[in-house]
């Protein structure tokens, strides 16, 4: 075993449309923002991930950020192959030449055939020899925990940066799914718009993503409310600079809107599934995963609407990485995994 690890590297890639991650041999080696910064000139990429989202949105002429992946599908071929390359070099000396390198990569349900070949194709650049694509809920459903391949449906609900996908999973497949595009993204401009609109300020995009992380809320009543959060930004009238606070109350007003879209989309999965099925889901409850399910309160609200239980899956950013993972040692298992001769 020991000498076959030698000339074998394996790679899961959760290629998010907010974050990239890597895991090798059990270990998340990569863990990005999905971001690249080019020269606008030259085409040449300056930064990849953490280093990029620095730049993001205090960039001069010449410079360029793009998240290639916005909104669930791949907006910027280029972009996203000189980014995964990027994110596979930061493992560093760790990459072995030489090697029979093997990879799983997580992709956003709604990608095309085109732009899973794309995906191919760049796996191929960094010279992958074996390569399979899994769908964003099934390794989602994996990383929970769930046993995919018994006769039991399990719905998970991922809520990433550009997409919400909502699936019932059983028997190795997706019975039936719902994806919707808000998400994580859409939470941070409803943000955005209402200090606008309520404060007369103007906040960046990070500003925003800050708010969320520290005081965003799904509702009024949290049990554990955060303290009130110190937003500084540019005043519509005047143009200078200032402070307000943000209260979690406030957040929760600003989201109401998208989180009812997302309350949608779950009934209406709800009401798409065969009953069978629906039987199990009574019992098992729903499954939050994604950075989205860690916003304050929106498993209770979640849990409300529906009347189910509803379980936040453990490190639900890393959910997505840990299922590639397990799917990554099972390729020969899994039939749900797409290779290049099933496009
Ligand atoms: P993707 O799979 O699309 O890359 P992720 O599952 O990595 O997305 O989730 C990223 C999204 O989760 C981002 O929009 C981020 O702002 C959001 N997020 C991360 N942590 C939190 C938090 N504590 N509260 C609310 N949203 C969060
Ligand atoms: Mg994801």
């Amino acid at each position: 075993m020991k000498l076959f690890n030698l000339f074998m590297q394996e790679l899961a890639v959760d290629l998010g449309t907010a974050n990239t991650l890597i895991m090798q041999d059990d270990k998340v080696v990569v863990d990005e923002p999905s971001i690249v910064a080019i020269n606008k000139k030259t085409g040449e990429i300056i930064a990849v991930g953490n280093k990029a989202m620095q730049m993001h949105e205090k960039t001069h002429d010449n410079i360029d950020t793009i998240r290639p992946l916005k909104d669930g599908v791949i907006a910027d071929f280029q972009a996203a192959e000189s980014m995964i390359q990027g994110m596979i070099n930061m493992i560093g000396n760790k990459r072995r030449f030489f090697t029979h390198l093997r990879m799983v990569i997580c992709i956003p349900s709604g990608i095309t055939e085109v732009e899973k070949r794309a995906v191919f194709d760049s796996a191929d650049h960094v010279d992958s020899k074996e390569t399979y694509l899994i769908h964003e809920p099934m390794a989602a459903a994996l990383g929970i925990g769930l046993d995919v391949e018994e006769p039991i449906g399990n719905m998970v609900i991922d809520i990433g940066g550009g997409t919400t996908e909502i699936a019932v999973i059983a028997l190795s497949g997706i019975v039936c799914d719902q994806s919707i595009r808000v998400a994580g993204d859409e939470f941070t401009e409803d943000i955005i718009d209402y200090i606008r609109r309520e404060h007369n300020m103007l906040i960046g995009e990070r500003t925003a993503e800050k708010i969320k992380l520290n005081v965003g809320a799904a509702t009024k009543n949290l049990t554990n409310p955060p303290e009130p959060y110190a937003v500084n930004g540019r005043d519509l009238m005047t143009g200078i600079p200032r402070q307000i606070i943000i209260r979690y109350e406030e957040t929760a007003e600003a989201l109401d809107k998208s989180i009812m879209k997302i309350e949608e989309a779950v009934l209406k999965a709800l009401e798409i599934t065969p009953p069978e099925l629906s039987a199990d889901i009574y019992r098992t409850g729903l499954y939050l995963t994604g950075g989205g399910a860690l916003l304050k309160g929106l498993d209770k609200r979640l849990s409300i609407k529906t009347k189910l239980p509803v379980l936040v899956a453990d490190d639900p950013l890393r959910a997505v990485v840990r299922g590639t993972g397990i799917a990554l040692k099972n390729t020969d298992r899994f039939s749900f995994l797409i290779d290049r001769k099933s496009l």
